[in-house]
């Protein structure tokens, strides 16, 4: 399948010794969604490279440096492996058994419908809710539902504290704050990368 790219931007890189481009890019092959098109960031530039990225940063072409990016990935990282180590710990399998026995005991799907809600473990409508529930069942569900996000809700409704885990809740909130933190633009944002800023072009 090929692409048709429109080249948007060619301007000189930061050190002047390249260029940095973007294309705006779309299918051309038959059956292609008429809507559908990317862009291409490229910063060719031997000497930038090895310090900046160019990325699309909330529809703006920025230039931000390669040390603020492998920061946001690390704490990325760190709290995907975080999240994983609390969601495995002994005291929160516990709580996941005893919203498992609650869910279990209520009288309708509707009841445990609203149990979900409350714990912000889904967002669905009942009738989807009911259909997940019946394809995969009370236990499964909860388990696939339950993560760091809702665990302290979860803690609520089971009418249980615990600080150590609330603790360990605040760091993934902060690691998760940092991972999606939008990165610092080097310079002014190099172009806007929307299709009516191309057209307008
Ligand atoms: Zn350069």
């Amino acid at each position: 399948m090929g692409v048709d790219r429109t080249e948007y931007v060619r301007r000189p890189c930061l050190c002047g010794e390249g260029e940095l481009v973007v294309n705006y890019c779309t299918p051309d092959h038959p059956f292609a969604n008429s809507d559908a098109y990317h862009w291409e960031l490229f910063l060719e530039c031997d000497i930038c490279n090895g310090e900046y990225v160019f990325i699309d940063q909330d529809q703006q072409a920025v230039i931000a440096s390669r040390t603020e990016i492998a920061a946001r990935q690390t704490a990325r990282q760190e709290y995907l492996e975080r999240s994983r180590a609390l969601m495995s710990r002994d005291d929160v399998r516990a709580y996941l058994s005893q919203l498992i026995a609650l869910v279990i005991s209520q009288p309708s799907a509707a009841a445990k419908h609203r149990v979900f809600t409350r714990a912000g473990m889904t967002v669905d409508s009942e009738a989807t809710f009911r259909r997940s529930l019946k394809a995969v069942g009370d236990e499964r569900i909860v388990q696939q539902s339950a993560a760091p996000h809702n665990l302290s809700r979860i803690m609520t409704i089971l009418e249980v504290k615990n600080e150590e885990i609330s603790n360990e809740l605040e760091v993934l909130k902060a690691l998760e704050l940092k991972s999606k933190e939008p990165c610092r633009p080097v310079i002014d944002p190099v172009c806007v990368l929307t299709k009516e800023a191309f057209y307008n072009s």
